[in-house]
């Protein structure tokens, strides 16, 4: 039998956040876990990214500049092909109902800002596992 090494392919995450200093440091923290980032700034940017591949997860900003982030969520789930994509709301409100308001929006988790630099790829990691639960239930 000829051997395969297994190839790992780097965990495409796509980064959207306004705040340069935050895009930087969950930027930073995501590449030293050894993910692959892509960084949009707005909703444009956004949309750019996912048409061209799909990333395995989307940490996306709620406060956005122009269309917010929970619109852009609804805007995702109307696609079929991204219907089952991981969308974790990256946001620094803490209101009470907020959670349930983004996860009623359409997102399958929240982390919440300041960034905690030493759970935050690990919590990325475990909504990441958390989806393919969801999605591969083999029962
Ligand atoms: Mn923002």
């Amino acid at each position: 039998m000829p051997e395969r090494a297994p190839r790992r392919e780097p965990t495409r995450v796509l980064l959207v956040e306004d705040n340069e200093q935050n895009l930087e440091l969950a930027q930073f923290l995501l590449e030293e876990a050894g993910m692959e980032v892509e960084a949009a700034r707005n909703a444009f940017e956004a949309r750019t990214a996912l048409g061209r591949r799909a990333p395995a997860i989307v940490l996306m900003d709620i406060d956005l500049p122009g269309i917010d982030g929970l619109d852009l969520v609804m805007e995702i789930r109307r696609k079929p092909e991204w219907r089952q994509l991981p969308v974790i709301a990256l946001t620094a409100h803490a209101m009470r109902g907020d959670r349930e308001r983004f996860l009623a929006g359409g997102c399958n988790g929240y982390i919440s800002k300041p960034i905690q630099v030493n759970n935050f790829a690990q919590d990325v990691r475990r909504h990441l596992a958390d989806g393919a639960e969801d999605i591969d239930d083999g029962g």
